[in-house]
């Protein structure tokens, strides 16, 4: 039994969301009881106590948008990578490495990724993979990290036309034979989704094919509409607008997310909101890739089930909300624009995404919910209300703020240092594997 506690508590339960001096009692990866720290301390004398130091306590964050396999391109120069645009950008960086990546380099990759996730506090994850070079089991090499890490993962494997037909219908065969395997796992800790890259890569031939192989229980995880180009190509292909595409194709629907969403227009809107399909905004993404600005706050006004993602540009939630507060601010002209919205999505809106496939209820610090915990060392020299914790997590915090990680009842992380994983080896490793990926992309 573990007892965390001596810190402000945040518990995102909205009957008593908040605790001057807090704690949180978790017995078998389940929250027993939430409430004052001296009162919880003394019922449960026996409990492993982790002191919080005055911090704030709160639920471990959820990221709904992330690519492991991104993860060697930090700090890589492509030679004659000098890309006009974001398709030159998709071709020339990541369909290139893409198309490189060994089992073993994903497998790196994964264990980076979910150890920065840790570090930043970020207990479940929704990945959108693609390993073009090594595509079977590489779903399952992502899942042993995944379970090394002790974070809870939601994975597929994004399908694509781009690198022909045997490879397109090899990836549909790994996300069926993973989600088939997902949801046999009772552990809560593994889901899966039928990932698919892009309307402009995919095409109703290929989706056919998808469709025939989707078990039954889960939906899509598809990048809509994130350059201008995707939209071109499905009016000029199809005679219709993306999201009017993904309807007819029956990609849409609860269990299913829509990503990014720029050049969506409001009758889009309403066909996601009335099909109740998620969408994931990734502010930092969009805006590195000069790929435009999303309605975002408009896909929120329609009631869309909306999330925060960081698309493997950062594994810090929190700066994607920091980016994404002054980015819709600044777009709209509006000092008043995403006060609410995005505070909203991130703890919220991630939260019913993520129970969407989860069981354990997320994002929540109460009796019954799941066991992940996180605390950020903060020291609030303004006072820290229940009216006005969320200004003191925008302004005051960041992903290295946290300092203690546990996830489904076990500790992952303690006062900044690592329990499941070794970082030297992590970090040893994946510099021999992205030196070598590095290398073979050079000699192409
Ligand atoms: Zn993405």
């Amino acid at each position: 039994m573990l007892l965390v506690g001596n810190g402000y508590l945040i518990t995102r339960n909205q009957e008593n969301d908040f605790y001057k001096n807090g704690a949180v009692c978790i017995e078998n990866g389940i929250i027993k009881e939430v409430g004052e720290t001296s009162a919880l301390k003394t019922k449960y004398q026996d409990a492993e106590f982790i002191d919080a130091k005055g911090g704030i306590i709160m639920p471990g964050f959820i990221n709904v948008h992330e690519h492991i396999y991104s993860a060697m391109a930090r700090g890589f120069a492509i030679p004659g990578y000098a890309p006009n645009g974001f398709l030159e950008i998709l071709a020339g960086m990541w369909w290139n490495i893409d198309n490189t990546l060994t089992l073993e380099q994903v497998k790196q990759s994964a264990l980076a990724t979910y150890m920065e996730s840790i570090k930043n506090g970020v207990t479940t994850v929704f990945d959108h993979h693609a390993s073009f070079s090594a595509i079977r089991d590489s779903l399952f090499k992502i899942e042993e990290a995944s379970k090394m890490a002790g974070l809870r993962s939601n994975l597929c494997f994004e399908v694509s036309d781009r690198h022909g037909r045997k490879k397109m219908e090899e990836s549909v065969l790994e996300n069926e034979a993973f989600i088939k395997h997902a949801l046999k796992d009772d552990s809560d800790m593994i889901a899966a989704m039928m990932g698919l890259h892009a309307s402009f890569t995919l095409s109703d031939d290929s989706l056919k094919f998808v469709r025939q192989h989707k078990p039954d229980g889960v939906g899509y995880h598809i990048h809509v509409a994130e350059g201008i180009e995707d939209l071109h190509d499905s009016l000029k292909k199809y005679g219709k607008r993306i999201v009017y595409r993904l309807m007819d194709e029956q990609l849409l629907g609860e269990k299913s997310m829509a990503v990014h969403c720029i050049y969506v227009n409001p009758s889009e809107m309403k066909l996601l909101k009335d099909t109740n399909t998620m969408v994931a905004h990734n502010p930092e993404s969009n805006m590195g890739n000069a790929c435009g600005c999303p309605p975002t706050m408009e896909i929120y006004k329609h009631g869309v089930l909306t999330g925060l993602g960081t698309d493997g540009y950062t594994h810090d939630v929190l700066e994607s909300w920091k980016v994404a507060n002054v980015l819709h601010k600044h777009h709209l002209c509006d000092p008043n624009a995403a006060w609410g919205e995005l505070p909203d999505m991130l703890f919220n809106g991630n939260a019913q995404i993520a129970n969407r496939y989860f069981k354990r209820k997320l994002g929540v610090l109460e009796a019954g919910a799941a066991g992940d915990v996180i605390i950020s060392d903060y020291s609030p020299y303004t006072p820290l209300t229940a009216d006005n914790y969320n200004g003191h997590i925008l302004f005051g915090m960041q992903g290295n703020s946290i300092t203690t990680t546990i996830c489904n009842g076990k500790v992952l992380m303690q006062n900044r240092e690592l329990k499941t994983l070794d970082e030297e080896k992590i970090v040893a490793d994946i510099q021999i594997g992205s030196a070598k990926l590095w290398e073979a992309i050079k000699n192409k």
